[in-house]
């Protein structure tokens, strides 16, 4: 801070010597007090004079000549001389000259014998306090001593309090000018009257050059308007002091154009001045003010305010400003009955660079994203992070709907080419919702949701992209979230169960395996199938937890029909595709096979061909590790899919369940050169076992027997059981 460098100015208070305050001369004590000098070269006058004052109570030393005179006024101080004029070699005159001179603090009274007026009066202009003519009355002699005495003691008083005066004004000048704010004074007019010296170093402005001149010299023009009213009003208003923030004109140099400036931004508190006569009604005379500079305070304020309002690592505005921001256009588009557009964006996949490669390079990525949005982008526009991986976007003044498409896909294709994040390419997409003013809403909180909707109905589409809001698409999004609060609550109440369903043999109808099927037992709408409400939890992410639950469960029920000895073959379990691609799902379920003590090759897991075929690789890898652990795998629902021939037999796979559709036709006239035997050729084959779903009727079985079906599974031989029938089934077949 400047101030702290200004050097403290030579202010030497202690060296001025304030004179001991005079005794007072109507006490005997006091009187002692003063030193007088009779000078008289007439030793019986000197020592008659000597006598009477010594009697009077003073004290008083004697010179017999002039030359003594000087010598004793050289070594000590005399408060009052009886001085003679008539003296050989040097007279009085000469002694009073060399008071004068010297400046001594000698007080003089003349007694001398000489009658001359003239002389008198002389002396008077000299220097002398009175004058007294020999032969005197001793009561003259006392009075003059006193009065003379008493003139001395005044005066001196006077000195003390002019030279106390001088130093109070010289410390508080001090302290104004060498204080860190600007201290002025301000006339009724809003002429400045005084301003300290910091005016120069604070606003570079000559403090001369600014005396006398309105306020307003200091204010920049744009600031005029507003600020005169409002400064004018604390100047003079009756509010006491108030405070007020202000840039003033910094003056940092001089061109040809004249003085330069840059604002300098000040706090301001000011209070009127009154004045107070008495008896006069008080009047306004002016204004005392200190501003002070508080653009380093202003700067850190700033930040924090920057901070409060912006992402720190993409630099975009958060949250907080985007809604502000929002909320601003919302305004200004019904006041111009225009449109606007509110775009929620969010990156698929951003998630698992993050998990894989790590926070450094998932950072990377963002602040990438964000600069080849922001480069798509029109100024006008409002880029926002508003969470790890998710973007708003204000697109104010829209025409039309196909201009946010266009922005939409110009967004898509930006983000198409690959990143380059530390050596590694990285591909991005974007799934994008827009919701549109005032189509969709004209509120803001409204606005960003139903974006958000937007763009979760892309994102379960499974697809990039992007999509605008439509009311079909909020009572959907309403039942979302509340399913997604009912799953929770189901698996912390444990209202989720397992059933199981049996596979048979179909040559002797003897039971191989089991199949664990979950079943919601809601406390409202009792037991609900899977087929509500797995496709939501798939949906909606619970899937994960939901999964995990039923693994548990069954490991669990698993290992109490292995301790009680009863042969259940394996157990399959259906497993969605966000389970297999969950990059915990491998570590999980080996966690869970060693807390059972269950081997794998008990456990039998059920994907669906389009779960292989969304990401080919990573399934194959991911089964293949699987599989190390003993573990088996089925492909469920088969025919339904896509799959191909080529790539099932590089599969870990060893069951293919044909879907219950197949099942379905067979009739009483099936022909023989049915899809259901080219299934069961295939399956033959690919040495695969194939069972049959929802096997039904006898018939059925007949003929899934007659093309070489291994097994089946359906309502024929039993209908899905909770544990403890299945546990009795188990027994049962021992
Ligand atoms: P899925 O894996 O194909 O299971 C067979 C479905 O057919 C079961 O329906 C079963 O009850 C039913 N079913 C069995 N025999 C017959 C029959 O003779 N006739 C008819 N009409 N249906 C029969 P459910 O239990 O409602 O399960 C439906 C689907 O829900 C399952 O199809 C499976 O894809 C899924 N699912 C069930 N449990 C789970 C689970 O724990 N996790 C996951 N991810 N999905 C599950
Ligand atoms: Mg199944
Ligand atoms: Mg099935």
């Amino acid at each position: 801070m400047e101030h702290m460098k200004t050097p403290l100015p030579n202010l030497n208070l202690g060296n001025v010597d304030f004179p001991v305050r005079t005794p007072r001369l109507d006490q005997p004590q006091g009187r002692k007090y003063y030193r007088l000098l009779v000078v008289d070269d007439d030793q019986r006058h000197r020592e008659s004079l000597r006598d009477l004052i010594s009697l009077a109570g003073f004290q008083a030393a004697m010179a017999g000549s002039g030359h003594d005179a000087l010598e004793m006024l050289n070594q000590e101080h005399y408060d009052l001389m009886l001085l003679d004029l008539r003296m050989p070699e040097i007279d009085g005159h000469q002694i009073l000259d060399h008071i004068k001179s010297h400046g001594l603090d000698t007080g003089v009274i003349i007694v001398s014998g000489e009658p001359s007026w003239d002389e008198a009066t002389r002396t008077l202009r000299r220097g002398a306090d009175d004058f007294i003519r020999k032969p005197y009355a001793p009561d003259e002699v006392i009075a003059a001593i006193e009065n003379s005495l008493k003139k001395r003691r005044l005066e001196q008083e006077n000195r003390r309090i002019q030279e106390q005066l001088r130093m109070s004004e010289k410390l508080h000048r001090f302290i104004v000018n060498n204080s860190p704010d600007l201290i002025y004074i301000l006339d009724q007019n809003g002429h400045f009257r005084f301003l300290n010296q910091r005016v120069e170093s604070l606003l570079g402005h000559n403090k001369k050059d600014l005396l006398n001149k309105h306020y307003s010299e200091l204010l920049f023009d744009a600031d005029q308007k507003d600020l005169l009213h409002m400064f004018d009003e604390r100047r003079t208003g009756e509010r006491a002091t108030r405070n007020l923030e202000l840039r003033l004109k910094r003056k940092v140099g001089e061109s040809e154009n004249g003085p330069e400036y840059v604002p300098i931004t000040m706090e301001l508190s000011s209070m009127g001045v009154y004045s107070h006569l008495e008896g006069k009604e008080k009047q306004f005379i002016g204004t005392y003010g200190v501003a002070r500079d508080i653009t380093e305070r202003k700067k850190a304020e700033d930040m924090i305010n920057f901070q409060a309002y912006h992402d720190l690592l993409t630099g975009l505005p958060n949250r907080a400003l985007f809604k502000d921001r929002l909320g601003l256009a919302i305004r200004q588009a019904a006041r111009d009955k225009t449109r606007l557009a509110v775009m929620f964006l969010d990156l698929d996949r951003f998630k698992l660079v993050n998990d894989t490669l790590g926070h450094t390079c998932g950072d990377l990525l963002l602040q990438s994203v964000a600069n080849r949005i922001q480069s798509t982008i029109r100024k006008v526009d409002t880029l926002s992070r508003i969470g790890g991986d998710e973007f708003t976007l204000l697109l104010p003044k829209i025409n039309h709907e196909k201009d946010a498409a266009l922005i939409a896909d110009k967004i898509v294709a930006a983000l198409k080419p690959p990143f380059l994040i530390e050596e590694h390419e990285l591909y991005v997409r974007a799934s994008i919702g827009i919701a549109l003013y005032p189509e969709h809403g004209s509120e803001i909180d409204t606005l960003i949701k139903r974006a958000d909707m937007a763009m979760y109905e892309v994102k379960s589409k499974g697809r990039d992209g992007y999509v605008f809001y439509s009311d079909q698409l909020d009572t959907k999004y309403a039942n979302r979230l509340y399913m997604e609060s009912s799953m929770r609550r189901a698996l912390s109440e444990d209202q989720f169960v397992v059933h199981y369903q049996p596979m048979v043999r179909l040559d002797d109808g003897s039971p191989t395996s089991l199949e664990a099927l979950i079943r919601w037992n809601h406390p409202e709408k009792g037991m609900v199938d899977p087929g509500e409400f797995i496709a939501c939890a798939e949906e909606n992410g619970m899937i994960i937890p939901i999964g995990r639950w039923v693994l548990k469960q069954v490991l669990s029920d698993l290992s109490k029909w292995r301790q009680q000895g009863l042969p259940f073959g394996t157990v399959a379990v259906n497993i969605s595709a966000s389970q297999l691609e969950h990059p915990e799902f491998l570590n999980m379920l080996v966690e869970l096979l060693e807390t059972y003590k269950v081997p794998g090759s008990c456990l039998e897991l059920e994907i669906t061909e389009n779960v292989i075929m969304k990401d080919m690789e990573a399934a194959v890898a991911q089964l293949k590790k699987l599989a190390r652990y003993g573990v088996k795998f089925a492909i469920d629902d088969f025919g339904t899919g896509y799959s191909s021939l080529s790539y099932l037999k590089s599969l870990p796979i060893n069951t293919l369940k044909m879907d219950q559709s197949f099942v379905d036709e067979i009739t009483e006239d099936i022909e023989e050169e049915s899809i259901v035997s080219a299934i069961a050729a295939m399956a033959r084959g690919l040495h695969l076992k194939l069972v049959a779903e929802g096997v039904e009727k006898e018939i059925q079985a007949n003929y899934l027997r007659s093309i070489g079906c291994d097994q089946a599974q359906g309502f024929l031989y039993s209908t899905p059981m909770d544990f403890s029938r299945t546990t009795s089934y188990l027994s049962s077949n021992r």
